[in-house]
């Protein structure tokens, strides 16, 4: 029996939509097979990626979500005591991970606005620095990495320095808007641009996410890999979800147009809301009794949302949830 889930669920970024029914044909189909092995080490998985990018699949490097890749990124590149520069506030698994492999996390608050402050991040890197993580849009507030901010930043940082640009929520982002990373991984061959399955294809349940760049650098981030490490199920969720890239892009859509509604109530609220590229909004800059307010009303709605030093980040879901969210915080 699948769970029944009271309120609403808008602290992870989830897609709110559940499998198509083809996907969730696929899944079944996989299922029959559930007492073989996966591949020893993935083949399909990231070739079909590689593919579908337009790369031969040694660019191509899988793991258990993002969340996976960067572990074996960071296990790669950071030795005891070596920096990994990052904004902050920022996705909780960077600083969570450095910390497991003994690096030294280095914080770079976000300007006023809630975008990432590249000069100061440049800033910050030095001799001891092995990693610098930007992501874009950003979590938790959603503001996009401009291509040419983006470009300058590699051009001034020392190539011995890997990059990670992460790009989770890419899907959300209008195509023009984005960073041209297939143009730019050609000339930084430390450059590793990260990507999952789980926001907009909506398998976060199947741990699919990927990295590509140069050959060299995504060899390396390779030698992490378990065997046996990444399920059939994934395989068969991400070629079913590629066969239904139109559908999909339908509830992307749909999930931005919901994002925008989300942003616009609680802008009318006063609430002071970064333009957010992502599926979800970040109500920046709270006090801290506004705080403690929102976090009281939410949890008597039955609203999970994600509380951040100074501020609040909450998903974007169907229709009533951004009524019940609007709502709660009037
Ligand atoms: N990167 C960012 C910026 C994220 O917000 C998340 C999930 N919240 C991840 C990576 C990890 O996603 P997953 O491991 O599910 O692919």
């Amino acid at each position: 029996m699948p769970t029944v889930q009271l309120g609403h669920q808008l602290a992870l970024n989830e897609n709110p939509y559940g499998p198509l029914p083809s996907v969730r044909a696929a899944l079944t189909g996989a299922l029959v097979a559930a007492n073989r092995y996966p591949e020893f080490l993935p083949r399909r998985l990231p070739g079909l990626i590689a593919e579908r990018l337009g790369y031969p699949p040694e660019r191509v490097v899988v793991g258990a979500g993002a969340t996976g890749v960067i572990m074996h990124i960071l296990q790669e590149f950071v030795t005891p005591g070596a920096g990994v520069v990052m904004a902050t506030p920022t996705f909780d698994g960077y600083p969570l991970l450095t910390d497991t492999v003994g690096g030294r996390v280095v914080e770079v608050p976000l300007t006023r606005d809630g975008h990432q402050d590249l000069a100061a991040m440049s800033a910050a890197v030095d001799q001891r620095t092995a990693v610098v993580v930007l992501c874009s849009p950003h979590n938790p507030t959603g503001t996009c990495v401009g291509h040419g901010a983006f470009a300058e930043f590699l051009e001034r940082t020392d190539p011995s320095v890997t990059v990670v640009f992460d790009e989770a929520y890419i899907d959300f982002v209008p195509p023009g808007d984005r960073v041209d990373t297939a143009m730019l991984v050609e000339r930084h061959p430390n450059l590793v641009v990260m990507r999952t399955f789980s926001k907009a294809y909506g398998l976060a349940a199947l741990r699919v996410g990927y990295a590509f760049g140069s050959a060299p650098i995504i060899t390396r981030i390779r030698r992490w890999q378990l065997p046996f490490g990444m399920t059939a199920l994934a395989e068969a969720g991400v070629r079913a979800c590629y066969a239904a890239e139109d559908e999909l892009a339908l509830r992307t859509e749909t999930i931005t147009q919901e994002c925008a509604r989300l942003a616009s109530g609680l802008r009318d609220l006063g609430y002071r809301v970064p333009a957010s590229a992502a599926n979800f909004v970040y109500l920046a800059g709270c006090a801290p009794a506004e705080l403690d307010r929102l976090r009281t009303v939410f949890t008597r709605d039955g609203i999970q949302v994600k509380h951040c030093t100074t501020g609040i980040r909450i998903t974007v879901g169907d229709p009533a949830a951004t009524a019940a969210v609007v709502s709660a915080a009037r």
